[in-house]
């Protein structure tokens, strides 16, 4: 599977969607390939909405970026995320969803029936958008974090802290996420650094307290991390204490893994404008669906959900959100 198609083709200028005829119309409008938005096609082109699915930078998801995945159900002996995403690909596709590349760069949700662009150029109109964009995970920028990702740099301690049982690793971030990731890791590592820039966590009380109970964990304040270095896969952590200050010093730890908690991204912004998002960006849904406030949209998936962000309910909201979409077409035909 090729993971990225190159942007080059896109304009400088982006197109809005006034500026173009459409090109074309559906009934149910899929953005994204990540587990949310294949399970969406499965479940809508069974149900005979032709869905269309624009698969977007990163065909196939953030799986795409991992090894092995051991707590998708179904598979006992595991599989790896790109397999993963290319036997949903073509799951999809045995039942006739239509799945194309591209990348939606702007949407006008204000009239029916629904507005995207895709690529720029390409303006579909859809009676039905269901959003998969995803979300995310921020990285610090390291060279060496881009060489590990996948040999001991990872960015979900629930999907790869497994690989770590009985190790020593290191958590970034001094928030409720990096916490709740120290927490889980060190119920199975030896030992686990949790790595905070400043002298004081973010995170909430209880939080907190548990991370201070728990023997295993050790919070090193004050500290950034300029450096991973190993050999094949990652050894040791080179991070600066009390960077800029009088008193600044190298420290080295030595450690098997190396997890990020330093927040996510949603991939909102094009819907900004006539959807609900949260301070950082995650699309407001009706709580308990994916109905977003805007009629004949649907949010399924990490671009909807800080909360679980895992495989599973990925897909289990892109079900929810196919189902929504074709309950509120046949209500639309029955007007
Ligand atoms: P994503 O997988 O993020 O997919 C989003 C899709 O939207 C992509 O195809 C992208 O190209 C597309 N897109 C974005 N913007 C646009 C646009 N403008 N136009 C068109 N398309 C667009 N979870 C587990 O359950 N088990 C694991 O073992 C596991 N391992 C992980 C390992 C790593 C390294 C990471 C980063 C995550 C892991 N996760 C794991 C979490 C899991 O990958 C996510 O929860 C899941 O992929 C979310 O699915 P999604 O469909 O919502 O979004
Ligand atoms: P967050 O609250 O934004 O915390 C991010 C943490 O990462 C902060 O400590 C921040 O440091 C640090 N950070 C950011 N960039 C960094 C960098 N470049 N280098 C080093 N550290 C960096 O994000 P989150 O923890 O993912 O939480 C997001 C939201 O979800 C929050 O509202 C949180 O309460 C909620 N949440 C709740 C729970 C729960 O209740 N169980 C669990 C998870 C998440 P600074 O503090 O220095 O800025």
């Amino acid at each position: 599977m090729n993971l990225f198609k190159p942007l080059e083709h896109l304009h400088d200028e982006p197109a809005k969607t006034s500026d173009l005829k459409p090109s074309e119309h559906v009934r149910c409008l899929i953005i994204g390939s990540g587990p949310a938005g294949y399970t969406a096609a499965i479940y809508a082109a069974r149900a005979n909405l032709k869905p269309l699915l624009f698969k977007g930078l990163q065909p196939g998801g953030q799986l795409t970026t991992t090894t092995d995945v051991e707590n998708f159900p179904g598979y006992p002996k595991g599989i790896t995320g790109p397999k993963l995403m290319d036997d949903l690909d073509e799951q999809a596709a045995r039942f006739g969803a239509d799945i194309r590349w591209g990348i939606a760069t702007a949407a006008d949700f204000s009239s029916l029936p629904h507005k995207v662009v895709v690529d720029d150029k390409l303006l579909i109109e859809a009676d039905s958008v269901i959003i998969a964009t995803g979300a995310t995970a921020r990285y610090l920028g390291l060279e060496s974090e881009e060489k590990f990702k996948g040999s001991g740099v990872s960015a979900c301690a629930t999907c790869d802290g497994f690989f770590y049982r009985g190790k020593d690793v290191a958590v970034v971030g001094g928030g409720d996420t990096a916490c709740e990731e120290a927490l889980y890791l060190s119920g199975m590592c030896r030992k686990v650094y949790l790595i905070v820039r400043k002298n004081f966590l973010r995170a909430s009380k209880i939080m907190q307290q548990r991370v201070m109970n728990s023997p295993n964990i050790e919070i090193l304040f004050e500290r950034n991390t300029k450096d991973l270095r190993g050999d094949l896969v990652v050894e040791e952590a080179v991070l600066i204490y009390r960077q800029g200050e009088p008193d600044e010093t190298e420290e080295i730890i030595k450690i098997d893994g190396f997890f990020l908690a330093i927040g996510h991204t949603p991939n909102s912004d094009i819907f900004k404008p006539f959807l609900e998002t949260d301070d950082t960006g995650y699309i407001k849904t009706i709580p308990g669906t994916p109905r977003t406030y805007v009629q004949g949209v649907f949010a399924c998936g990490d671009v909807q959900d800080k909360v679980y962000r895992q495989a599973v309910t990925a897909a289990g909201s892109g079900c929810q959100a196919a189902m929504e979409a074709e309950r509120y077409l046949s209500h639309l035909a029955s007007l």
